[in-house]
């Protein structure tokens, strides 16, 4: 079991490009670790100082109490799975399987036990003597995890491990990877781009944006508690909605926000009182998740704490609803998610918007939250 802290960690390439800035991050014993970001973040940059493939250009990387900064990639004691599976097409199954142990000339007894164990914990028992041109996608990656997890590493790194899959089997290979991980108790990082491998893999997601460390934590604080606007924007299909307008300290002190371009306003949660000086308004933007938007047809009551549009598009999904609303010519379509499949709604109809304050995110001009 191995704790990975990275302390101030940057990485320069030759070109004077900086790819990772300044992140610190530790990484709990035997937990498994999520690097989420866009491309070109740097995801694949802070995976490879983590397995020695790229030097780390200041800063200190730990393995528990170890410096490792100058440790080479083979003294590491790290399993890494890649996108491209890399194993040998004119090696067996079980050759595969085997190379790492054959690499440190382990004896045969023991080999051969090692990877029947390793072939059982991913069900690939059955296909030991197949060359890999003779299996499908999902079990060659399953000889990858084999392979890696062959020498019992003390660290797993896995680098979009599921991209070449179909959407099926990058379900079933997502629970498979976690067992197995969990089986073994390495520590693991993960990079991917995919939010919902993420979400549903993680212990902790490290969001990453430019090279720079934007929030880390569990799956349900990043999506229900997120720092800043690019955070809140990344996480959550479909996206979070954005309003761009002003907070205004209204009649009978009451909070609002109004977007541009429209007339009428959202109530906002109370701790936004902190941040509006009275009678002066401040340029702001709130985001609220699809889920927690309500939609009704302008027909019935009116409220000024709701926002007005039009239904421009209704997408039928069967269990739910996505309803895009114009609010205003110049912002977005808002997305509203409906469970209630027997509400109707029609496309260039007028409609209501509602939100709970308690579900509003605000994020000042520098995208901070508020
Ligand atoms: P992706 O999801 O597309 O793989 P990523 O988040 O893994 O993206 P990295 O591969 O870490 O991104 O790259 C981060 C940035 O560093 C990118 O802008 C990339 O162009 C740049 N970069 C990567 N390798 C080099 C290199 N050898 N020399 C110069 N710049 C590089």
């Amino acid at each position: 079991m191995t704790t990975i802290t990275l302390e101030n960690i940057s990485k320069r390439y030759d070109s004077g490009f900086e790819a990772v800035k300044n992140l610190s991050l530790r990484l709990e014993s035997g937990t498994f670790t999520v690097l989420l970001g866009p491309s070109g973040c740097g995801k694949t940059t802070t995976l490879r100082m983590i397995a020695g493939l790229e030097a780390i250009s200041d800063g200190n990387l730990f393995f528990d109490e170890e410096r490792m900064n100058d440790t080479p990639p083979k003294d590491r004691d790290i399993g890494m799975v890649f996108q491209n599976y890399a194993l040998y097409p004119h090696l067996t199954v079980f050759e595969n399987i085997a190379f790492p142990l054959r690499l440190r000339r382990e004896a045969k007894a023991s080999l051969e036990e090692r990877v029947r164990a390793a072939a059982e914990a991913v069900e690939l028992t059955a296909l030991l003597d197949r060359k890999p041109k003779q299996l499908s996608g999902g079990q060659r990656q399953r000889v990858a995890l084999a392979r890696a997890i062959v020498r019992k590493p003390r660290v797993f790194l896995f680098d979009e491990p599921l991209s070449n899959l179909d959407a099926q089997l990058r379900m079933q290979m997502r629970s498979e990877i976690t067992r197995v991980q969990r089986m073994v108790g390495a520590t693991a990082v993960y990079v991917t781009h995919d939010q919902s491998e993420a979400m549903t893999m993680a212990d902790k997601i490290v969001v990453l944006n430019g090279g720079e460390l934007q929030q880390a934590g569990t799956p349900h604080e990043i999506y229900t508690n997120p720092k800043n606007r690019f955070v809140a924007g990344f996480v959550g299909s479909p996206a979070i909605n954005f309003f761009e307008g002003e907070i205004r300290d209204g009649a009978g002190g009451h909070v609002t926000f109004h977007e541009r371009g429209s007339s009428v306003a959202f109530p906002l949660p109370k701790q936004a009182f902190m941040h509006s000086s009275s009678n002066t308004p401040r340029k702001a933007t709130l985001a609220i998740r699809p889920e927690h938007l309500a939609l009704m047809a302008l027909s019935e009551e009116t409220s000024v704490y709701a926002l007005s549009g039009i239904i421009r598009r209704v997408e039928f999904l069967g269990h739910e609803r996505l309803v895009y609303v114009e609010t205003s010519p110049e912002a977005p379509h808002k997305i509203v998610r409906c469970t209630d499949t027997t509400q109707a709604f029609d496309v260039g109809a007028p409609a209501q918007l509602f939100a709970a304050p308690d579900y509003c995110y605000l994020f000042g001009s520098n995208g901070e939250r508020l």
